[in-house]
């Protein structure tokens, strides 16, 4: 059988680069994909350290995941050797109250490649064919796999019905929060954004910010309310931040009937008051993954709308994965995303 290197997280803190067979193609995984390149997102880190409620050890990680196509079952239709490929990430039962639907990304059987079932970081995947997405010609592997948070960016402004007439906070502007931006201001609302280092507030003001907010340095409900119109509140507030008190936070500055996305994983307890909720009859909305959205994503970019090149701040081979996660872990400024690359 022939091997191929992928890594896995064997568990909690245990990163290694391990030999697997190399997967073959069936009448379901109907294609193989030459994996060239995979991202470094939050829930990777994540199931490394052991804080993702959601990971099943061991697992080879990794579900931003671009690659050439080398191999079909000659059956398939819109898909042939030699193209360039996303993968979506979520697989899904098609047969549960969600999937019915037509809500396959929270479906409860839900499995996430590179969370509940092997992921990206190794060169080869099989895969079905619905799953694979072409990239743009111009686009180069290592920013194609930013394809991937940018389609998480369009489910959140898709879950929070984002509208041209709406004030919106994004609190955090990581490398998730930075995408939501780009895609939020595609709508031409008012935008906010919170975070806690000025380097990415100075980052969000070129891209398209109205305000920004330095969460250490400034109060964020005094801001909120003087930069939206007669101090009323964002009316949308999505929380890339993620940690424990974003979404407290998130729901206080949030104006009346307003709505409130979360995007966050932490099972830590935080403090909600129904007063909270209930006096302004807010929504508070979960987003998880994507519903299908890479085409929107890859016809965004086709058509000029959103640009994903000059992103990524800092590749590593796969096999030194080990070392691309000790140097995130570092929070140097100058990260904005890492991304693996699998050539040799
Ligand atoms: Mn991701």
């Amino acid at each position: 059988m022939e091997k191929i290197k992928a890594v896995q997280i064997e568990s909690p803190d245990k990163l290694r680069i391990i030999e697997m067979n190399k997967p073959k193609i069936d009448s379901c995984n109907n294609v193989l994909v030459k994996i060239k390149a995979a991202g470094i997102c939050g829930s990777d880190v994540g199931i490394y350290k052991g804080t993702n409620a959601a990971a099943t050890y061991p697992r080879v990680i990794g579900h931003e995941m671009v690659g050439e196509v080398v191999e079909t079952d000659g059956k398939t239709e819109k898909i042939k050797v030699g193209d360039r490929v996303i993968i979506d990430q979520v697989t899904s039962c098609g047969t549960c109250y969600a999937c019915r639907h037509g809500r396959p990304n929270v479906c409860q059987n839900l499995q996430v490649r590179g969370v509940h079932i092997d992921g990206g970081y190794r060169e080869y995947m099989a895969v079905p064919e619905e799953d694979c997405y072409i990239l743009p010609e111009k686009l180069r592997y290592e920013d194609a796999v930013l394809i991937e948070p940018t389609t998480i960016a369009v489910q959140a402004c898709s879950r929070a019905e984002l509208k041209e007439e709406d004030e919106l906070l994004i609190i955090g502007c990581g490398a998730l929060g930075s995408r939501m931006l780009s895609i939020a201001r595609l709508y031409g609302c008012k935008i906010i954004v919170a975070d806690v280092v000025d380097e990415k507030l100075e980052d969000a003001r070129k891209n398209g910010a109205d305000f920004t907010i330095n969460l250490l340095k400034e109060n964020i409900e005094e801001k909120c309310k003087e930069y939206t119109t007669e101090a009323y509140g964002p009316t949308v507030t999505i929380d890339c931040a993620c940690t424990k008190d974003s979404l407290g936070t998130a729901i206080k500055v949030t104006g009346n009937a307003g709505r409130v996305i979360t995007m966050g994983f932490s099972v830590a307890p935080t403090e909600v008051t129904n007063f909270g909720i209930t006096s302004k009859e807010l929504d508070i909305r979960g987003s998880r993954l994507q519903n299908r959205k890479f085409q929107e994503v890859i016809d965004l970019v086709d058509e000029g709308k959103i640009d994903l090149n000059n992103k990524i701040s800092h590749t590593f081979k796969f096999t030194d994965a080990q070392a691309a996660f000790d140097f995130n872990d570092t929070h140097d400024p100058s990260i904005r995303k890492i991304v693996l690359t699998m050539d040799e």
